[in-house]
């Protein structure tokens, strides 16, 4: 059976660009007649509270985004279905990898990393230069300095290819665009990659869609399904969604968020637009999202990395 989810990080109230992505997968799923499973990734202690999740459930809800499983309350039988209270599982997973013998223990520091970049890297991305890699691989077990370590998972220099349902064939050389990266954090936090591969696999997902900021993360998740030995999901990338300005629609940014938008529109004319965003129907009229789902089609939906919103 076709299994989406939503995955949003409870950070804040929802803006449009997260509502275009939860749209999307929703219909995916609905018109396949498959389960939607909303995941609250509360991974950030810092930056997650509970009454952002509740509001996430409160404002899909209200546009008519039905799930089947998972939310705050966790109904469902792959719970929890909050990414803070899943440390057993991840730890497990994080135990099969180190047997691979490909992790090590990190003791760089943030700023030591970033002082070895190359000039060229100007879009932000950090590409780890391997300087606590051990020279002899595999690795048995995780020596234990006592030192507060971050656990990172060697990668290998070969092409990582997967057929994105919005962008086509993409390939990924890890070694180029991240080095060996993360799995846990020295402070004991779980990094994004392994809990979000070990949920989706966990929670049987066979559909990922989300914004196409992560396609560049979708090679390692690949990477570590393969050495997990889990089926890989298919995978859709969808555009962001950007201001007037160009820059692209941020929680921290009130205009287009939840909060705005509810006072000002209805649910049909949200919908309605971000359906046109998504080339489903011409213009922005006011529409349900269950009338949506005989025309939903990944192939209308525009591969561009952004759209603009106004
Ligand atoms: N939690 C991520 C976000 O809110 C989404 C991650 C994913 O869908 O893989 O942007």
């Amino acid at each position: 059976m076709k299994t989406g989810r939503f995955a949003p990080s409870p950070t804040g109230r929802m803006h449009l660009g997260n509502l275009f992505t939860a749209l999307l997968s929703w219909l995916s799923v609905r018109k396949a007649g498959g389960r939607w499973i909303l995941r609250i990734e509360d991974l950030d202690p810092q930056r997650s509270r509970m009454e952002y999740a509740r509001q996430i459930e409160d404002d899909l809800d209200w546009l008519g985004l039905s799930w089947d499983e998972g939310g705050v309350d966790g109904s469902g039988s792959h719970g929890p279905y909050c990414q803070s209270m899943r440390h057993d599982i991840y730890a497990g997973a994080l135990d099969s990898l180190v047997a691979t013998g490909l992790t090590y223990p990190c003791y760089c520091r943030r700023a030591d990393i970033l002082a070895t970049q190359a000039p060229h890297q100007s879009d932000g991305r950090v590409i780890y230069a391997g300087t606590c890699r051990p020279r002899h691989l595999p690795v048995s077990g995780l020596a234990d300095s006592g030192r507060p370590a971050s656990t990172r998972i060697c990668v290998p220099d070969e092409e990582i290819g997967f057929v994105d349902g919005v962008f086509g064939r993409r390939t990924a050389n890890l070694t180029q665009e991240c080095g060996d990266f993360v799995l846990r954090r020295a402070d004991g936090a779980w990094a994004y990659q392994l809990a979000v591969v070990v949920d989706d696999a966990m929670m049987g997902v066979t559909e990922v869609v989300r914004g196409c900021d992560l396609l560049l993360s979708t090679a390692q998740q690949l990477y570590l399904y393969r050495l997990s030995g889990w089926t890989a999901p298919d995978y859709a990338h969808v555009p962001l969604l950007c201001n007037a300005a160009g820059q692209r629609l941020s929680k921290r940014d009130m205009s287009l968020n939840m909060a705005q938008l509810r006072t000002r529109f209805t649910p049909g004319q949200i919908i309605g637009r971000l359906a046109a965003l998504a080339g489903l129907i011409s213009g922005p009229e006011s529409c349900r999202a269950d009338e949506l789902v005989g025309i939903f089609d990944w192939n209308r939906v525009p591969a561009v990395p952004s759209v603009i919103v106004e």
